[in-house]
């Protein structure tokens, strides 16, 4: 190990900074929030260190360096583009003992400074020893990702309990493991996801009776899993099929997401709605309560979004009504996923003021749909579950007065390597979906804004199929 790892605590100590660009920024950014007195040095300023000048966070003490400067200071840090001078600034500070730092120069420094992930007051702190700053940036992006943005909170609250857990469970080992429950358990997930009072008051429970060995209730995690492409999963949603013992998902699942589950979670497939195999809506609400009251971590995987016809409300009105803790996490819609991946934007500055999410499902043979609502000029109408329903669909909107030529696309399997898209007119679209074997799901898009896929589109599968 070439270089000690430490974290210095500057609050309120003098710092040096000798230069004012977007270098001498990045730095004067992280001394800052470490609440140090910054006094800097530097002939120009770029325009985001004049702002923190301006705002009064640091001190622009003059244009020229000189050594007397050091005086006082506990760290300095050189970021001019004269190397002479920034050798100079090192070779006197490291006279003097002082911790320097020259950037982009690691021969001249005498501490580095490392990429950051804070989550205060945890802090993470990664190195490669001035290898390759690139890498540690992208083991940054990495660590961002599968780190939950509130940890730091989870962090505060141990803190603050800290010492009436030394008292109340004295033996070491006992202790370790009420941490461990702690932290694996409902309490860490109810901060994660921002019910700070319920963390709150399920971990004032477990204090009341740290040593009884009763399980954890369980919860549900109402997770949407997107139209299609895992990478546009949140990193929320990743998080929770990693750290869930049962999964819950249906056919609109793509089989690329639900390969990315824990691999030893137990999946239980529920079907869909119109497979003959399938689970009823009841029979599933029924099942997520068992299994959280079991005290499993229970993940309901649902394609695109929970809340968008996905029947997420009706899931957890029953889990709501039990007392059972849940969490529910967006997902991109199949409307919003399909419309980028096809090169449609849904809203349009001079095409479509306002969009519409409608369902197409068929009731008795008829579409009840609100039908002068829906030919609005200047409104784009994205259709679910509309294949079956398409030729009534046109034929309706054309009836009750929108133009036969309106443009309409057909877009199958969006965001997936199979996505496929038609484009046709209110008119001649049902005469499409017949020809074409369109696969589900697929949904339609009704409105001008279809016209700037021509000029849009980027998404090819063609080569990939
Ligand atoms: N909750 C889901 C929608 C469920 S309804 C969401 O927010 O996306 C199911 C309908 O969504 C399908 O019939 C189809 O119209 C549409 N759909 C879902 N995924 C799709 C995809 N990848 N491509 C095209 N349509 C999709």
């Amino acid at each position: 190990m070439r270089f000690l790892p430490i974290f210095l605590n500057i609050e309120n100590k003098d710092c040096l900074v000798v230069g004012g660009g977007e270098v001498a920024a990045r730095k004067l950014e992280m001394l800052l929030k470490a609440n140090a007195q910054v006094r800097l040095v530097a002939r120009e300023l770029c325009e985001e260190v004049r702002l923190l000048v301006n705002e009064g966070k640091l001190k622009h003490i003059g244009q020229h360096y000189q050594e007397a400067l050091l005086e006082n200071c506990v760290l300095v840090i050189a970021a001019t583009d004269n190397e002479q001078l920034n050798r100079e600034i090192s070779e006197q500070a490291q006279l003097r003992q002082l911790p320097v730092n020259v950037v982009d120069n690691p021969a001249l420094c005498s501490f580095i400074m490392p990429s950051v992930i804070d989550r205060y007051p945890v802090q993470i702190a990664i190195s490669t020893g001035g290898a390759s700053p690139v890498l540690a940036r992208l083991l940054r992006a990495r660590l961002e990702t599968m780190i939950p943005s509130t940890f730091g909170r989870l962090a505060s609250l141990m803190q603050s309990v800290r010492a009436r857990i030394r008292v109340q469970i004295p033996d070491m080992r006992q202790r370790r493991r009420f941490w461990e429950d702690i932290l694996h358990g409902p309490v860490a997930e109810l901060l994660y996801s921002g019910q700070e009072q319920a963390a709150l008051s399920v971990l004032e429970k477990r204090l009341e009776h740290p040593e009884a060995n009763t399980p954890d209730q369980g919860e549900v995690y109402l997770v949407g899993g997107g139209p299609g492409d895992p990478d546009l999963l949140t990193f929320r949603a990743l998080r929770l099929m990693q750290q869930a013992d049962v999964v819950l998902y249906d056919r609109l699942v793509a089989p690329a997401i639900v390969e990315l589950v824990r691999k030893d979670a137990e999946r239980i497939y529920v079907g869909k709605q119109r497979d003959q195999h399938a689970m009823s809506q009841q029979d599933i609400n029924a099942l997520l309560v068992k299994l959280a009251t079991e005290g499993k971590r229970v993940l309901r995987l649902k394609g695109g979004d929970p809340f968008i016809f996905g029947r997420g409300g009706e899931e957890i009105e029953t889990l709501a009504a039990q007392g059972i803790a849940f969490q529910v996490v967006p997902g991109i819609t199949a409307a919003v996923g399909c419309a980028a991946y096809a090169g449609i934007p849904l809203t349009h500055r001079d095409y479509a003021q306002s969009c519409v999410f409608i369902t197409g499902h068929l009731q008795q043979g008829k579409l009840i749909l609100n039908w002068s609502g829906l030919i609005q000029p200047g409104q784009t109408i994205a259709v679910y579950m509309g294949v079956g329903a398409a030729k009534v669909l046109c034929d309706e909107l054309v009836k009750h007065g929108m133009d036969a030529q309106t443009p309409v696309a057909i877009i199958q399997q969006g965001t997936t390597i199979h996505q496929r898209t038609y484009i046709g007119t209110l008119k001649t679209m049902p005469d499409i979906i017949e020809n074409k074997d369109i696969q589900p799901p697929s949904m339609l898009i009704i409105g001008e804004v279809v016209r700037l896929r021509e000029k849009l589109a980027w998404y090819d599968t063609t080569r990939q199929v």
